[in-house]
């Protein structure tokens, strides 16, 4: 078996071992004598794997009692819609950072269920920049304050979030999820599609907490309701088995490596590795986003021509190095760099870099 090094942006590299461990499992699980996916959602083996879940999620991040880990189907992408409907009742407004793609995708779903306030629009700048959080024109009168801590197409990550005073911050953290520490008492929720960090496409991990819950119209449909999905802890419906089930796994093996504190120091480590190779050979390479606000999980970066960066994508692919190729939308090169990113791979992609500029510069 050879396994390449999977720079894609999502879904995207998945731990070996867990891997491995679904592989094993997978007809006879536990010796139940059949599959997990075969099961019940109300098995009791199925209900270890859902509840062990949740609560992998919430020790990670060490969140107070007044939180609970919702699983829900749809993808982030639903959230979008979710959020408004729930949070935003008509007289009131959200405050919005439009930090690029997904931001922006947010926002347009937001504005077509309520009112709107942008506090910062990244397009003047291509959406290649972020602003020091303390400039932030925040309204106190808001519902929330909606952000995306990480842009997985622009490459550009908040290093820090504002203190907005009583209004509850709600963060897509779809692609940093479980990369770093965060403080949780900011956030009334935090959600996250599970297929960059933290498993396969087919579930949204949220965080909520549990005074948000009081805005949940009475009049939401079922599954529209954070309420449902709260009172339930995530069985209303059959929920997205096979997907939680490796999302359990995916944390357990993060638990093993030392929890966020050494997701943190890993992509620390990762992202040091492919700045460092841009900023050495600074001739050929150019990362466009500025420094305070680069992100750790997608590396963007260009070089001299276009015609430079098909070979590059090409020639990485011949060495084994996939998924270079940067969105559609901004073009580039992007290297994703997730928590199941082996160290290696993010030194064989630096080492990659650096002979690329020797021979093309
Ligand atoms: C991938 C991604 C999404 C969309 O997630 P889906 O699960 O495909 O809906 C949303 N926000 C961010 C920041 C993402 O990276």
């Amino acid at each position: 078996m050879s396994r390449i090094y999977n720079f894609n942006p999502g879904p995207s590299t998945l731990p070996l071992p867990v891997l491995e461990r679904v592989a094993d499992e997978f007809v006879d699980f536990q010796g139940a004598g059949m599959s997990i996916v075969e099961m019940s959602h109300r098995a009791k083996e199925y209900d270890g794997v859902h509840n062990k879940a949740m609560s992998l999620v919430k020790e990670l991040y060490g969140l107070p009692d007044n939180y609970k880990v919702l699983l829900l189907g749809g993808g982030a992408t639903l959230q979008f819609s979710m959020i408004p409907l729930n949070f935003l009742p008509e007289g009131k407004s959200c405050d919005f950072t439009v930090t690029g793609s997904w931001a922006k995708k947010a926002y347009e779903d937001a504005k077509k269920i309520g009112e709107v306030n942008v506090v910062y629009d990244g397009k003047p700048d291509s959406y290649l920049n972020l602003p020091k959080v303390d400039e932030l024109k925040l309204d106190p009168k808001a519902a929330y304050l909606h952000m995306t801590s990480n842009e997985t197409i622009g490459g550009v990550q908040w290093q820090s979030f504002p203190d907005a005073g009583r209004v509850p911050i709600i963060c897509d953290m779809s692609s940093d999820f479980v990369s770093r520490k965060i403080p949780v008492e900011k956030f009334g929720m935090i959600y996250a599609g599970a297929q960059k960090n933290a498993g396969p496409a087919g579930v949204a991990i949220v965080i909520l907490r549990e005074d948000m819950l009081e805005r949940c119209p009475e009049d939401l449909t079922a599954y529209l309701s954070y309420k449902t999905h709260w009172n339930t802890d995530s069985l209303y419906n059959t929920p997205p088995v096979f997907a939680i089930y490796m999302v359990k796994l995916t944390m357990e093996w993060l638990e093993e490596q030392g929890g966020l504190d050494a997701a943190e120091k890993m992509a620390d480590e990762r992202a040091g590795l492919i700045y460092g190779a841009i900023d050495e050979h600074g001739e050929f390479y150019r990362c466009p986003v500025p420094e305070h606000c680069r992100s750790k999980m997608n590396v963007v970066f260009r070089l001299p021509s276009e015609e430079l960066e098909k070979k590059f994508v090409a020639d990485a692919a011949a060495e084994g190095m996939i998924g270079l190729k940067g969105h559609r939308s901004v073009g580039g090169c992007r290297a994703s760099i997730y928590n199941a990113m082996p160290i290696e791979g993010a030194k064989a992609l630096a080492d990659f870099m650096g002979e690329f500029a020797k021979k093309h510069g």
